[in-house]
């Protein structure tokens, strides 16, 4: 039998289809524009670790831009805060995901733009720790999040890595500034690869839920990153989370969110809900359109605004 959560998720998902078919696939990495624009799946994971689905729960994406608050939070965890903020700020560039935005003494302005995220990446790991090192422990981390073993879309990644000429050319605009800590190429294909593992929206659920549970797997139990480093990476994922409407999905959703150009978005509420969701057709700023409306519907239905006094 159905729970009701299910069946509430059904509804939810129905009305997000009822509303049209706007928006478009993305198309500017090669591999991702064979996206059947129709999947439209939906999930959330409660604090005790219930994972509720609708749609095309089963079907995986690869992660794209949802791996960067995942990265973050690794990059502090090895490095610490302090040493995280010399090379990566924390403020909003109202910018899009791939625009040159450094500051003036050269540090990306957040770790949520993809200039900023290639510099974090380079920061997981030890200090010292090789290029291979970094990313490996990038596919580990990403997979204690979602609670199983995470893998690389080797087809997505090679059609990514052909088309990376604006990534690279970031890339060496930040080793130029000091500020990154690989090789451009070493620090582009070890992001791209982040960008390529295969998830579903279930594990997108538990990923959010483990930032929205302290660090905690809900599922597994595994202790995966400290407190703090989740308050930090909740902050940003609020204020830079979502592309360049990210003040807009603020007043409107409330949730600290992230969503990638392959259509998937996920939600964390600290204390409450992971939310995770995959349509691939996007608006003009590149979030999933059915994803923001559905996320919209919860927000309303269950009064999940942070902002809204209880
Ligand atoms: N891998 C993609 C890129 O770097 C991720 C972009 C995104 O999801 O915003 O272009």
């Amino acid at each position: 039998m159905r729970s009701p959560v299910t069946e509430y998720l059904d509804a939810v998902r129905e009305s997000c289809i009822a509303d049209g078919d706007d928006g478009e696939v993305a198309s500017y990495i090669p591999e991702l524009a064979e996206a059947d624009p129709d999947l439209f799946g939906l999930a959330m994971c409660t604090i005790d670790g219930t994972v509720y689905a609708s749609g095309d729960a089963e079907h995986r994406f690869t992660i794209q831009s949802l791996s960067k608050p995942f990265a973050y939070a690794l990059a502090l965890a090895d490095r610490g805060r302090d040493e995280v903020l010399r090379f990566v700020g924390v403020e909003p560039s109202g910018d899009p995901f791939n625009e040159i935005s450094l500051e003036d003494n050269g540090r990306p302005r957040n770790p949520m733009i993809n200039i900023g995220a290639i510099t974090t990446h380079a920061l997981v790991g030890p200090e010292g720790a090789t290029a291979e090192e970094s990313t490996e422990r990038v596919r580990a981390g990403l997979s204690a999040f979602a609670g199983r073993q995470l893998e690389v879309d080797e087809a997505v990644c090679a059609s990514e890595r052909e088309t990376a000429d604006r990534n690279m050319a970031l890339a060496y605009l930040v080793r130029a500034r000091g500020k990154l800590q690989d090789e451009p190429h070493d620090a582009v294909d070890g992001y791209t690869r982040q960008c390529s593992l295969l998830v579903d929206v279930r594990d997108l659920a538990v990923m959010a839920m483990t930032l929205a549970s302290g660090g905690r797997n809900p599922v597994t139990g595994e202790q995966v990153v400290s407190a703090r480093v989740c308050t930090q990476v909740l902050s940003v994922m609020a204020t830079c989370g979502m592309y360049d409407a990210a003040g807009d999905w603020m007043t409107s959703v409330g949730i600290p969110a992230k969503s990638g150009v392959s259509g998937g978005l996920l939600g964390s509420l600290p204390g409450q809900v992971g939310i995770g969701a995959f349509s691939p057709r996007l608006d003009g700023f590149g979030n999933s359109v059915r994803g923001v409306r559905a996320c919209e519907r919860l927000s309303e239905d269950m009064g999940l605004h942070l902002m809204q006094a209880p």
